[in-house]
């Protein structure tokens, strides 16, 4: 079969297209420049410059030998917005839409689409009381208008914001349009793990792990961030469970929710510091280490990944696992540097 993945360039479509080659899988991966190192042969890929415009996937998904499937992971995931729907919105909705609009109109051989949303599409600080459980039921509850409040434009929340609308968009496509394909949604909490092989440099490491080198190179030495969102899940079992989404018929029209456990950035401090002695007088100790515990005595909230280990099979990798493999592929990084 022959598979299409956006974002090929990224932390997760890069493990997503390592994960597709590794079954066997023919695959086709967009990039927004030409990488002249992505090359094997079950492997080919097509330019697709800015997924803002809804037409912008209309010649990558038109392939021979057609595609059978498409894996939608390309969205922008950085903090530095200066205009949250040229930055955020536009390239998460239209990319989405877009995506689903190209594949009915120019590739009816496609039957199955898995694309990536995430835990901030289930995210409801408004009313989800403190000790509930977060599963696949829950929605953010932001729309259009609350997303362009300034309040709610910058940082985190104009991350978190673009992603519940891609979703919701999604989901409403495929009410109205009834394409001959069907959806899957995988809403991975904060994802860890061992940067993908094509990562060029250190200044395109991904957001989610720019804290293991913040922690091993002395940057937070003297004052440990405070960890922000507190579950996380491993990039390899994350791009597994596309793969699982686009084989498994019982996927079709469901989100799964992938989270490992709960972590504070404190335990990811201790796993380095036993696993990697070199670094412990880089590593925040003592009192610089407190804004990295949990606020309180623990999360606030329990999470119910039941779904993702009932229906697709997956087992979580372990904390210890990632952080370890995670900080060696980032050592690969720094001595190309
Ligand atoms: P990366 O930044 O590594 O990858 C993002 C990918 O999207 C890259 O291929 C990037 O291309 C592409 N992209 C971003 N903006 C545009 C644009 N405007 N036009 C064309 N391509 C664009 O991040 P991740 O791998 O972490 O993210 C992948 C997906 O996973 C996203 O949908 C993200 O929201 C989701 N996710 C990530 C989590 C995490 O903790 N990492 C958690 C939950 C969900 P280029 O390389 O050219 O910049």
């Amino acid at each position: 079969p022959r598979i299409l993945v956006t974002g090929g360039s990224g932390f997760l479509g890069g493990t997503v297209v390592d994960t597709l080659l590794s079954r066997g899988y023919l695959v086709v991966t967009t990039m927004r420049a030409d990488r002249p190192n992505v090359s094997a042969s079950q492997l080919t890929y097509a330019i697709v410059k800015d997924i803002a415009q809804l037409d912008a996937f209309d010649e990558a998904v038109q392939q021979n030998p057609p595609l059978d499937a498409v894996i939608h992971t390309a969205s922008p995931f950085h903090y530095r917005i200066e205009d949250v729907k040229r930055d955020m919105l536009d390239p998460a909705v239209n990319g989405t839409v877009g995506v689903l609009q190209s594949i009915r109109k120019y590739a009816p051989s496609v039957k199955k689409v898995a694309i990536t949303s995430s835990f901030a599409a289930m995210y409801n600080n408004v009313n989800k009381p403190v000790g509930s459980t977060y599963s696949e039921q829950d929605w953010n509850p932001v729309t259009w208008e609350t997303a362009l409040d300034p309040e709610n434009a910058a940082g985190q929340a104009g991350y978190r914001t673009s992603k519940a609308l891609a979703e919701k968009a999604a989901w409403e496509f495929m009410e109205k349009e009834k394409p001959g394909f069907t959806l899957t949604s995988l809403n991975p909490t904060l994802i860890f793990g061992p940067v993908a092989a094509n990562t060029a440099s250190l200044e395109n490491l991904n957001t989610s792990n720019a804290r293991f080198l913040d922690f091993i190179t002395g940057k937070v030495k003297d004052k440990c961030p405070p960890t922000g969102s507190l579950f996380w899940v491993d990039v390899r079992d994350t791009a597994l469970a596309h793969v699982l989404a686009i084989e498994k018929d019982e996927a079709a029209g469901k989100r799964y929710f992938l989270c490992a456990s709960p972590f504070c950035n404190v335990d990811l401090v201790e796993i380095i510091a036993e696993s990697f002695p070199k670094y412990k007088d880089l590593l925040p100790k003592g009192d610089a280490l407190e804004l990295g515990r949990y606020p309180g005595s623990g999360p606030p909230y329990k999470v119910d990944h039941s779904r993702s280990v009932n229906e697709l099979g997956l087992k979580y990798r372990t904390l210890k696992e990632s952080v370890e493999d995670t900080v060696k592929s980032i050592e690969v990084l720094l001595e190309k540097s």
